[in-house]
Parts: structure tokens; sequence; C-alpha cells
């Protein structure tokens, strides 16, 4: 793996043909440190957002040693790291997964939002009694840019009967949510943790897990959230409200807040037609999001410094398959004299970018380097550390 001080640097001595992913894995490490000094419990680091071996290996190197995993490639390959603590945390899993993941992997966490899935973790186990189960219950999405609560989850009545089935077969009973992803204020935290106090009050069992999931915040253009800090805060707050054992073991899955800003995809551009810019990567690549949802990633120009006087302006980008919904509307803001051979860095993709992109019409395939300098924008600054630091 080729190492450059800079995308600027790599771009000058590359004039790479085809898209460069440029991870930063320090920045993956300082973003796990953060929650591992501020989180009070276990950080599953949620496989499904990077799984590359630079990212796994930073994260690693920081200390992570819990993984969320939701399928048997994602269990099968995080079980190739030593001493990894594994959480297979998909609500509905095939039966031959539960097995395998129980028999072959040692895996003994495991989620559930129904009593069909509990009895087939029961039989696929043989009844095991060191069943750690996680209920996963509905809470609603409450500034979340990525709301995930339509597909998973159980609620009410059928929650607290599920809890009390679950609680007999299980050695450690858990509850886990998720706020919705790229939630942007704690207040979702807050709100989801006084539904799992109702839940437990109304089914009156002994719960000693709490997961509170993923959905933690990165800083993208346009969308500032509330600082992390102030998520660990309502997440105690909350906590310590609930009718739970005094030791519950609390663990949170995030995913998005550990990666997103320790990669960047590095284009060209092919072609310029007034402020729209057609690059070599696109919506069936690394940028899935700036197209599908619309979202904006950092952009600047590396091939060259600006002119003086140069200008910006905001561009739409086309990426370059054959299909007109490959179009990323942006704004991207880059120089006003951008043309066609120049290079652009998109900062911040680190979080489900690799990990989306196929390589349909022959696109999609990356060289890959790692960049020694600092993200485009990182939520990690000196002060959001210091900041933390006081308010412990
Ligand atoms: C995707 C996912 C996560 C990670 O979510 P982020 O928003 O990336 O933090 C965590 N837990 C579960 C169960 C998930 O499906």
């Amino acid at each position: 793996m080729e190492r450059f001080p800079s995308a600027a640097a790599l771009v000058a001595a590359k004039q790479p043909e085809r898209p460069v992913l440029a991870s930063r894995p320090h920045a993956a490490a300082r973003a796990a440190r953060w929650f591992l000094q501020n989180f009070p419990g276990d950080v599953a680091y949620a496989y499904k957002a990077n799984s590359s071996v630079f990212m796994i290996g930073a994260l690693y190197g920081a200390g992570i040693r819990h993984f969320d995993v939701a399928s048997t490639p994602e269990l099968e390959d995080a079980a190739t790291i030593p001493n990894a603590h594994l959480h297979f945390m998909h609500p509905v899993k095939s039966r031959r997964s539960i097995a395998k993941a129980y028999h072959s992997h040692g895996i003994r966490s495991f989620s559930l939002d129904s009593e069909d899935e509990l009895q087939k973790i029961v039989t696929e186990t043989g009844a095991a009694s060191d069943l750690v189960l996680f209920v996963r219950i509905v809470v609603p999405p409450i500034n979340s840019a990525v709301p995930l609560e339509r597909k998973f989850g159980i609620s009410g009545e059928a929650a607290a009967r599920l809890l009390i089935k679950a609680r007999q077969a299980a050695d450690e009973l858990g509850i886990t949510f998720h706020v919705g992803s790229q939630t942007m204020t704690p207040d979702a935290y807050s709100h989801a943790l006084g539904e799992v106090g109702k839940l437990i009050g109304h089914a009156g069992v002994v719960v000693d897990r709490l997961d509170v999931g993923g959905g933690f915040p990165a800083l993208y253009p346009g969308m500032t959230p509330a600082p992390l800090s102030s998520f660990m805060a309502a997440i105690r707050e909350g906590v310590e409200k609930l009718p739970v054992r005094e030791d519950v073991r609390l663990m949170c899955e995030p995913g998005r807040a550990l990666v997103a800003e320790a990669e960047s995809v590095i284009v060209r551009v092919e072609a310029r037609r007034g402020t729209d810019l057609f690059i070599n990567d696109g919506g069936y690549g690394v940028l899935f999001d700036a197209a599908h949802l619309n979202w904006v990633f950092p952009a600047q120009l590396v091939s060259r410094v600006p002119a003086k006087g140069e200008g910006t302006e905001a561009f739409a980008l086309w990426g370059p398959t054959c299909d007109s919904i490959d179009f990323m509307k942006g704004p991207f803001v880059l120089p006003a004299n951008i043309k066609e051979g120049d290079y652009i860095e998109i900062g911040n993709v680190g979080a489900y970018g690799r990990a989306i992109a196929g390589d349909f019409n022959g696109y999609g395939r990356y060289d890959e380097v790692i960049l020694d300098d600092e993200p485009m924008m990182s939520l990690y600054g000196a002060d959001e550390i210091n900041r933390a630091a006081g308010q412990r």
C-alpha cells in the first residue's frame, strides 16, 4: 500500500487513471479512541459500514474488540480478528447462519424481533444455556437523515410478551434499538431510552444488557450535528432512570461515526459542460448517498492550486455509468475554472461508500492509497476531545 502526505501529492506523483480510495486509518483510530473513552460500555463496530482491512486494522489498533455483524460472510470475515467478540445483530437470520454462528464461531449474542426468530435461535443452538439475546424494539426516528424504523423492531404488548419469552431462553437478556443513521440530536436516544423504561416496567423482566445501537452522526457540509459528547450525556442520563440492574452492561454499535471521515475518493473530471462535471466515480460507486439521498460531501480541487481571484462555483456531478440516475446534484463547491483532466478529492465517504460500491458498466474499480494528512472535515478535532474530557 502506497502512502502519500496528501491527495495533492498522490495526484502529482501518479496521475491515476482509475478513481482512488484514499484511507486515513489514523482518523478511524481517533474516532474509536473517542468512543472507547467516552461511551460507558462496550463499543461494537458495525461491520457493514466499511470492512476494509485498513479500517478494521485501525479500529482494532485503537482497542475496538466488539463487532456487530449481520451475515455469515461478515461474521466469517470478522471471526479472523484475534480476540474479537462478535454480535449477530440481524433480527432475521437464516437457520444455517444461526447454527454456524453458534457452533462454528462461538457467537453467543443474537438479536431478534419476533417469537419465530426466538424459536429459530433456540432450535438451531440446541436450546443452549449460554445465549445473550437482544430484543430489538422500534423507536421513532428523531432528526435522523436515514430512518431505519420501518423494517425491524417490535413494540407494545407484543414486545413485552417477547421479552418474557426471551428471558426464559436467555442466560442474559438485552434490549436493543436503532434510532436511524446520521441522527443529528441526542434527544433520539433519550426518547428511545424512555421507551425502553416503559417496556421493562410493563414486561416486569430483569434486563442484563442494553444496546443503544448505532446512528451517531458524522460531519458533512450542511449537516452539523450536536456535539458527540451531548449524545454520551443523554445516554448516561437515560440509562440512570431505567429500572435495570445497577451493573447493566451497555453496548453501542457505531458504524458511520467511526469511519465516515477516514476515507476520501479521488476522482478525475472527464468532461465539463457548464456547471456539470462528468467524473469517473458516482452513484453506483462510492457516491451512492450523494446520488440517492442528495447528500453533499466536501470537495476540493487537488491537481493544481486555484488561481488568484479564480473564485468558486457550485457544480453538479455525473457519474461514469450510462445511467441517467447516476447524478449527484450537490452543490459541490469548486474553483470556477475547473476543467477536464483536473482531479477532485471528495471527502468523508468512509461510511457506506466503499461498502456499497458495485462495478456496473465496468466502473467501480479503485486504486488504493493511504494518506497521512487530516480528513477534509473532522468531528474529532482537539476541541471536541477536550470538551468531552471536561464534561466527565
Ligand atoms: C447499520 C447498523 C448499525 C450502524 O449504524 P450507523 O448509523 O452507521 O452508526 C448499528 N447497528 C445495527 C443493527 C445496524 O443495522
